[in-house]
């Protein structure tokens, strides 16, 4: 899957609107993909990198705020929301849907390629699931909560998982075998079989999963264990 920080996802299901805004996204480099409906959009997200969307409030097939919700469940990325009435205004943010930002119909696209660039420097042009350029942009550690954020998002781990996981993160990069996960993230090794580490891997690699579906950071080495991968 190639990286672009230029993908921009435009959902709006008005020809003329949607021409406009991607005319301008070109003129200004970026690559603008465009879908006129909910389920279009929700397609392109689970099959490409995008670097932002900007979202039209009334679609044909769902409103944005039901496909906000749902990209939401597996995807980091910002959003903008292009609304036309003030009571969407209102929504967008009422709501806490996570949107970074709308602007109100009638828009020049110049202000909307503003906020584009506003929002993608805010958040590091990192925040779809894409492979940031180093490690730290994608995890956030702090030890005295046993706290773990991946992409922004708080980890639900167990005990085990969180300890296992602690290991791989003091050194990105380092294979380390089962045993030495084992003896490093279980109180009594000796008690647990080896599988217990394959099995609380799977569960920590479908919790980050749920976050970004396209990182896999926990990297298997056949015959010789696990490490996270550096970048
Ligand atoms: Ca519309």
């Amino acid at each position: 899957m190639a990286f672009s920080s230029g993908n921009i996802l435009v959902v709006e299901d008005e020809q003329a609107i949607a021409e406009t805004i991607v005319y301008a996204l070109e003129t200004e480099g970026f690559q603008p993909v465009w879908k006129t409906t909910g389920r279009a959009a929700l397609d392109v997200l689970a099959s490409q990198t995008v670097a932002l969307v900007v979202l039209d409030v009334g679609l044909p097939d769902m409103n944005g705020f039901d496909v906000c919700r749902e990209l939401r469940r597996h995807h980091v990325v910002p959003v903008i929301f292009l609304t036309a009435r003030d009571g969407e205004v209102d929504k967008v943010v009422g709501l806490e849907l996570g949107a970074d930002d709308y602007v109100a119909k009638p828009f020049s696209p110049r202000e909307l390629t503003a906020r584009i660039r506003a929002v993608l420097r805010r958040t590091n042009g990192n925040g779809a699931t894409a492979a940031p350029a180093n490690a730290t942009a994608i995890w956030t550690h702090d030890p005295a909560k046993c706290r773990v954020e991946f992409y922004g998002v708080t980890l639900e781990l167990t005990r085990n998982e969180y300890r296992l996981l602690a290991v791989l993160l003091a050194q990105p990069g380092r294979v380390f075998s089962r045993d030495q996960l084992m003896s490093a993230a279980w109180d009594d090794p000796g008690a647990a079989l080896d599988r217990t580490v394959d099995a609380h891997i799977k569960t920590l690699r479908a919790k980050l999963r749920e976050v970004a579906p396209e990182a896999d950071p926990i990297v298997t080495h056949r015959g010789l264990g696990y490490a996270l991968s550096e970048t």
